[in-house]
C-alpha cells in the first residue's frame, strides 16, 4: 500500500508500495507503521510532553540495517530521527511523520578486561553497559540514571559519578563505528577520521549514526560506599552549606549530588516527611570505603538528618538509585546552567526557589562535576565547558497536561533568577524543545561551534542529519 511520509524539508513524500516493499526486503529488523503491533510502544519516548507519530519505525538489528535505513531515507528524501535510549528531553529521537531509525535493539557489549576497554552497541542503556563491565570490576564514565541511553549521552558529552576522576564521558571514548550521511561505514578515532571523532564527542547527532562506542574502562567497586542522606526542607540552607564545604575539599573519588524537592513516598524516607519539602545529598565514594566513611562523617552529623542510606553497596545499585525518581511517561521540562562555583548566593536562590516547587516530582538538582574535565584544554572536545564545577538542573516533572503552564513557569523563573550564578554555559543534552540557536551557542561556545559547523559541511553538506540541536552556525 502506498503511503505518505514527511520529507526532509517538511513537505509530503508519497511512497509507492513497491518502494516500501523494497526497503523491507533489504532490512533484517521489523519496519513498523502506525497500527502495527509494537508501533505505539516503539514511538513513545521518556518525556510524555513529546507525542510524535513517525510514518515508519525501522528497528535496526545490525550496522547493515542502519546503512539500509540511511540509504532509504536519502533515496526518498525523508525526514528521519535516530533513537537510542529515547531519553532526550527535547524528544530528538522521534520525528513527526518521517522515518525513526531505532537503534534500541542493538545491545551487545564486549569487555576486554586486560586492555580495560569495552565496545558497546548504540542501543545500550547505561545499565546494560555497567552490568557487563562490573562483572570485571570495571566501569565506563556514565550518567546517574541507568535507563538513559549511552548513545545520546555520549555524543552530547556525558557526566556521572566518575566524571570528577576522568572527565566527560566523551573524553573517555576511544573509537566509534559510524554510518555517515552517505551511508558509508567508517571508524572514527584519534587516528582515523579524527575531525569526525572530535565532533562526535559532544556535537550530538549531527554528523552520523554511531553504531558502537569503544570506551576506556576504570577499576570501580564492584562495591562502593554510596547512598543518600535526607533532611527536612527547612534545613535546606544548612544542607547546601555542608554540600558546598565538602564538595570544595572532596577528593575526586567522592561525588556529591544535592537534591531539593518534595519528599516522595519512598521506603527509605520516614512516612512523616512524605509530601513535605526535603533536602537530600546523594554521595558515591569509589575509593576505599573506610576512607569514604571518614569523609562523609561530618556531613552525616550536620543538622538533623531524617534518613541515611549511605552504605557499602554494589556500584550497579548506586547507578540506579535515582531511577525511580525519573520514570518514563511523566511530563518533563528542564532548564539548566553550568556553575563555576557554588556561592552562598546560588545556595540561597536554590533554596528559595525550591520552596516554591508545586509538583511532587519536580526538583532542583546540583551535580558536582569539577575535576578531570577542568584539566583538559578547552578545545579537547566540543563538550567543552572546562570551567564548569557543577551542573544545575531545574527539573520540572508532573503528570497532567493542564498543569504544564504552572510547572514550566516555575522552571523558567528559577532559571532566570539563577542566571547570574552561571558560567554562561549549558549542557546540550539538557536543552528542551524550544531552546534554539542562542542556547546551542551557550552549550558549545563560539570557536567550537564554528569548528563543528565546518565539520558538518564536510561530512553532511546537505544537512541530512537535522532532527538534532543543529550546529550550522
Ligand atoms: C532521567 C534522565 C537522566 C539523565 N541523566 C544524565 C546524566 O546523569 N548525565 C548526563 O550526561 N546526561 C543525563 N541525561 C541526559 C541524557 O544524556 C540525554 O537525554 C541523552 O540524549 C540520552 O540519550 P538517549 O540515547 O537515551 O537519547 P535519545 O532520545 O534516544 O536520542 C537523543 C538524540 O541523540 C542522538 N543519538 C541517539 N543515538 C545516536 C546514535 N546512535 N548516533 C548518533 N546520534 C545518536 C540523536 O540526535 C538523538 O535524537 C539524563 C536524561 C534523563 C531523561
Amino acid at each position: 500500500m502506498a503511503m505518505t511520509l514527511t520529507g526532509i524539508d517538511g513537505g509530503r513524500v508519497d511512497l509507492a508500495a513497491e518502494a516500501l516493499a523494497a526497503f523491507k526486503g533489504s532490512f533484517r529488523g521489523a519496519v513498523l507503521a502506525p497500527g502495527d503491533a509494537g508501533y505505539e510502544e516503539a514511538r513513545q519516548v521518556w518525556n510524555a510532553m513529546i507525542d510524535r507519530r513517525p510514518g515508519l519505525i525501522a528497528r535496526c538489528t545490525g550496522t547493515m540495517d542502519v546503512v539500509q535505513a540511511v540509504r532509504f531515507a536519502r533515496q526518498h528524501g525523508l525526514l528521519h530521527s535516530v533513537r537510542g535510549g529515547g531519553h532526550n528531553i527535547a524528544g530528538l529521537a522521534v520525528c513527526e511523520g518521517g522515518l525513526m531509525i531505532d537503534m534500541s535493539l542493538l545491545r551487545g557489549v564486549w569487555v576486554d578486561p586486560l586492555k580495560r576497554t569495552a565496545r558497546a552497541q548504540a542501543g545500550c542503556t547505561l545499565g546494560h553497559l555497567d552490568r557487563e563491565t562490573q562483572l570485571h570490576g570495571l566501569a565506563a564514565v556514565l550518567g546517574f540514571v541507568s535507563e538513559t541511553g549511552i548513545a545520546g549521552l555520549t555524543v552530547g558529552g556525558g557526566f556521572g559519578y566518575l566524571t570528577r576522576q576522568h572527565g566527560w564521558t566523551c573524553d573517555t571514548v576511544l573509537s566509534m563505528e559510524v554510518v555517515t550521511a552517505q551511508g558509508q561505514v567508517v571508524r572514527a578515532s584519534d587516528d582515523e577520521n579524527a575531525e569526525l571523532f572530535w565532533a562526535l564527542r559532544g556535537g550530538g547527532g549531527n554528523f552520523g549514526i554511531v553504531t558502537s562506542f569503544e570506551y576506556r574502562l576504570f577499576p570501580v567497586g564492584p562495591e562502593i560506599l554510596g547512598g543518600a542522606i535526607a533532611w527536612r526542607g527547612q534545613d535546606a540552607l544548612q544542607v547546601l552549606d555542608a554540600f558546598r564545604e565538602l564538595s570544595a575539599v572532596a577528593p575526586r573519588e567522592l561525588t556529591l549530588v544535592a537534591a531539593l524537592r518534595i519528599a516522595p513516598p519512598a521506603p527509605w524516607l520516614p512516612k512523616e516527611i512524605h509530601g513535605q519539602p526535603m533536602a537530600a545529598i546523594f554521595a558515591c565514594y569509589s575509593g576505599k570505603p573506610e576512607e569514604g566513611e571518614a569523609l562523609l562523617a561530618p556531613l552525616r552529623r550536620r543538622g538533623n538528618p531524617v534518613a541515611d542510606i549511605v552504605t557499602r553497596r554494589p556500584y550497579v545499585q548506586m547507578q540506579s538509585l535515582l531511577d525511580a525518581t525519573q520514570p518514563k511517561g511523566r511530563r518533563y521540562y528542564w532548564k539548566s546552567h553550568y556553575l563555576g562555583e557554588l556561592g552562598r548566593d546560588a545556595a540561597d536562590l536554590a533554596a528559595e526557589h525550591a520552596s516554591r516547587i508545586a509538583s511532587p516530582h519536580s526538583a532542583i538538582l546540583l551535580f558536582q562535576i569539577g575535576g578531570a574535565l577542568n584539566e583538559l584544554p578547552s578545545g579537547h572536545s566540543p563538550a567543552g565547558n572546562r570551567d564548569a564545577q557543577y551542573v544545575l538542573n531545574i527539573a520540572g516533572a508532573w503528570e497532567k497536561p493542564e498543569d504544564d503552564a504552572k510547572h514550566i513557569q516555575w522552571a523558567r523563573d528559577t532559571f532566570e533568577a539563577m542566571k547570574p550564578c552561571s558560567t554562561g554555559g549549558t549542557y546540550i543534552n539538557f536543552l528542551t524543545q524550544e531552546e534554539g540557536a542562542d542556547r546551542i551557542e551557550a552549550a558549545y561556545g563560539r570557536p567550537a561551534l564554528d569548528k563543528l559547523a565546518g565539520i558538518k559541511r564536510q561530512w553532511d553538506p546537505d544537512g541530512f542529519f537535522r532532527h538534532t540541536k543543529g550546529v550550522t552556525g
